[in-house]
């Protein structure tokens, strides 16, 4: 343990009380790992503040004994944003003491929900109002707010009510140098220059620290209609997606899963089944819903696939009996990760382009991941009505234990070359993190490297926000 970091950890016991430090070893050891189990870091200790005062009280005394400091919501980051370096030279900031839900309002359609609130713990207090947060995700009940809003997290209703940017309507954060600075008005309007706010949105946790976060909601949902359907290709789901769009306004959901992504989760995991009779080298995962009691969405969307089907636009389809089996029909989709992990090496891209062209680089891409790696298996999944598709590549059964670590680097800067190429984004939902900043070095502009590293060093010129995360 270095001096500053000694003297931060014994003045933090002692202006925060003992319940804020957190030094034996076995209490801070899960915490060092990230979700994925990919990168281990280390850490003499965990600072946990219950307060925003008391946040900024640590910030500053971070900022005296030139202390870095990882700020740390669930720990179920995708890209190692929350797992310090491995030299020790960090503290953790633990934000899962300031778990209040400050206010939760119907008239306001808003909550302020402190940075350690879970998102399962926001969405029953919007419940208890008639209203719903619309954000929702496999992580739901470990992953904050904080973390939220600090990896701009989207999940499966982006399509209809956008990822956390659209909806935060404002921010609470304490600054690098320990400053505060409050955004929770929750003004549809406010154009007072630049948006510290948005800028903190997406930011890992590398120029600030967000305390609270004032989170729009929407009217609870009064019915819901899931469907499945078999389609030949991309571009057939695109026409469905586009076709049901342009007949209704209540699509909420449309995940895209192709035939051997299925078949994996049919294999590993127990008691799912196709919900359709036939196979289909493509399938889609439809969602409908209403806040209107009145309106039929079941009805709706039967209608819609009957027309579908008769316009040659999907080949088969199954709208769910009941709650039951749209629950099994969205357990198909939100297992195939684990499917994939049941039978081998995986190597995951989240990535974007744009929305039309998804279906041709999907097609392509697989194609040639697959000739110039022989014996792998390219395939995708996910958000195809956002662009973003899960472009993950399986090593064979007969790969060595080793294959991911070996060829895993190359593989991924294949994948990456290519969503450069087609104008997309190499980090689509997940972050930058420690895991992709060397593929961000590499393929982002220099103009957003330049304005990147401009905003920190502005922000944070000690550099104690998160070092080594994000910035290239
Ligand atoms: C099963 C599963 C499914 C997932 N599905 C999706 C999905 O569909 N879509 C999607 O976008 N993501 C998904 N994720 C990843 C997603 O990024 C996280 O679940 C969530 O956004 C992170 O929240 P967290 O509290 O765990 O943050 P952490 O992992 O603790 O931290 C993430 C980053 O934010 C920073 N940070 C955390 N709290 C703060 C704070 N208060 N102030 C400043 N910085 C902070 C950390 O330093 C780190 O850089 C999934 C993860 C899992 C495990």
């Amino acid at each position: 343990m270095t001096d500053g970091q000694e003297r931060l950890i014994a003045e933090a016991e002692r202006r925060l009380g003992p319940k804020a430090v957190v030094t034996g070893m076995a209490d801070i050891e899960p915490w060092l790992t990230d979700w994925r189990g990919r990168l281990h870091g280390a850490s003499p200790a965990i600072i946990a503040p219950a307060s925003t005062e008391e946040v900024a009280e640590v910030v500053r005394l971070a900022a005296e004994h030139r202390v870095p400091l990882v700020p740390q919501g669930g720990n179920t980051g995708m890209s190692g944003g929350a797992t310090p370096p491995t030299d020790g030279s960090a503290l953790l900031l633990s934000m899962r003491r300031m778990n209040r839900i400050r206010s939760v309002s119907a008239e306001n359609r808003l909550a302020v929900a402190e940075a350690g609130v879970v998102l399962e713990a926001l969405h029953h207090a919007a419940e208890t109002v008639g209203m719903r947060f619309p954000l929702t995700l496999g992580s739901r009940g470990s992953c904050t707010i904080g973390g939220l809003a600090s990896t701009n997290a989207g999940g499966t209703q982006v399509l209809k009510f956008g990822t956390m940017r659209s909806l935060v309507a404002g921010v609470e954060a304490v600054l690098p140098d320990g400053s505060i600075h409050n955004g929770l008005s929750g003004l549809k309007k406010d154009n007072r220059g630049y948006s510290l706010d948005q800028l903190l949105i997406g930011a890992e946790g590398t120029i600030g620290v967000i305390t609270a976060v004032a989170l729009r909601l929407v009217p609870a949902v009064a019915a819901r209609a899931v469907a499945w359907a078999g389609v030949a290709s991309p571009t057939h789901a695109l026409d469905l997606l586009r076709f049901i769009q342009s007949q209704t306004d209540s699509l909420e959901g449309f995940e895209l899963v192709r035939e051997d992504c299925l078949q994996l989760v049919v294999k590993h995991v127990p008691g799912s089944r196709s919900p359709l009779r036939g196979s289909h080298p493509w399938h889609v995962l439809v969602e409908t819903t209403t806040a209107k009691a009145a309106l039929d969405v079941g009805g709706q969307l039967e209608r819609l696939l009957a027309e579908a089907l008769k316009a040659g636009i999907i080949a088969d389809a199954a709208l769910a009996a009941n709650e039951a089996q749209a629950d099994a029909f969205w357990k198909l989709r939100d297992s195939i990760s684990e499917a994939e992990r049941a039978e081998g090496q995986t190597l995951a891209h989240d990535v974007s382009v744009a929305v039309a062209d998804m279906p041709k680089f999907l097609v392509e891409a697989s194609e040639q991941v697959e000739r110039a790696f022989p014996g792998v298996t390219a395939t995708g999944f996910g958000h195809l009505g956002d662009g973003n598709i899960h472009f993950h590549v399986r090593a064979g059964s007969h790969a060595a234990p080793d294959w991911y670590e070996r060829e895993g680097g190359e593989i991924t800067r294949f994948v990456d070359d290519l969503v450069t190429a087609a104008g997309g984004s190499i980090s689509a939902e997940h972050g930058i993190g420690q895991l992709k900043r060397g593929e961000f070095a590499r393929l982002a502009s220099p103009a957003r490297v330049h304005a990147l590293r401009a905003i920190k060093q502005a922000l944070d010129p000690l550099g104690i926000m998160n070092p080594g995360k994000l910035i290239p």
